[in-house]
């Protein structure tokens, strides 16, 4: 797995889902359709991502059906790219490589209080998966994500690990560390940390620094064959 900082010319692709605003960031379909082709997928996958801990299993065969409302994503299908979409949260990509089995995760801070990560990876294994390697993708850092204090201590109450402080010194969640350790806590150990903060880089979408004109960053996952 690699990070890609994908560009269209002078701006960031915008990958949010098509119909959601901000419609005026880009062309979204065109974006979609320039990395389904620089991946080689028959077809990219996404969801209506909710905040939820709900993963669904993505078949082989394309359909008519809604896109699902689900906060995690799994398929084992060749060619078929699992988008994870965020401007701020934490995206997270899994696979386990021999098995030909990946999964791709929203964590927020709900999700991350409901478990989508733990979920998802159960998911993978009920696929087939048994050696899960993850993928944690730019977000908010632990030094940026300011919030109310009785927000990170509730948060903190369940997962220490999400506790945190913001560098100019007020209380702030770091859902990157959340994230670790709930993998480790369901036996995910590989995990590659990208460590970067979509508030500080400028080539990252981050709704915390642009509000509404934010566009959505990807992480896309595929079993290739
Ligand atoms: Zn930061």
């Amino acid at each position: 797995m690699a990070f890609t900082s994908a560009r269209s010319g002078a701006r960031p692709l915008n990958l949010a889902l098509a119909g959601t605003p901000p419609a005026a960031v880009g062309d979204v379909a065109a974006d979609l359709e320039s990395v389904r082709r620089a991946l080689g997928a028959d077809r990219v996958e996404g969801m209506h991502q909710v905040h939820g801990a709900d993963v669904a299993r993505v078949p082989a065969e394309a359909s008519d059906a809604p896109v699902p409302q689900a906060d995690g994503l799994v398929t084992d299908a060749t060619g078929v790219a699992l988008l994870v979409r965020v401007a701020d949260c934490v995206p997270v990509l899994l696979a386990d490589v021999d098995a030909g089995v990946v999964g791709a995760a929203h964590a927020g801070r709900e999700g991350v209080r409901a478990g989508v990560v733990p979920a998802t990876v159960a998911a993978l294994r009920d696929a087939g998966a048994r050696d899960v390697r993850a993928w944690i993708g730019p977000h908010v850092c632990g030094r940026c994500y300011e919030v109310p204090v009785a927000m990170r201590d509730e948060v903190a109450e369940r997962i220490p690990a999400a506790g945190a402080t913001t560098s100019w010194g007020t209380p702030s969640l770091d859902l990157g560390a959340a994230v670790r350790v709930q993998l480790a806590d369901v036996g995910v150990t590989e995990v590659e940390h990208l460590g970067l903060c979509t508030m500080e880089r400028e080539d990252l979408w981050s709704h915390r620094r642009d509000g509404a004109a934010a566009g959505r960053l990807a992480g896309i996952v595929q079993v290739v064959a």
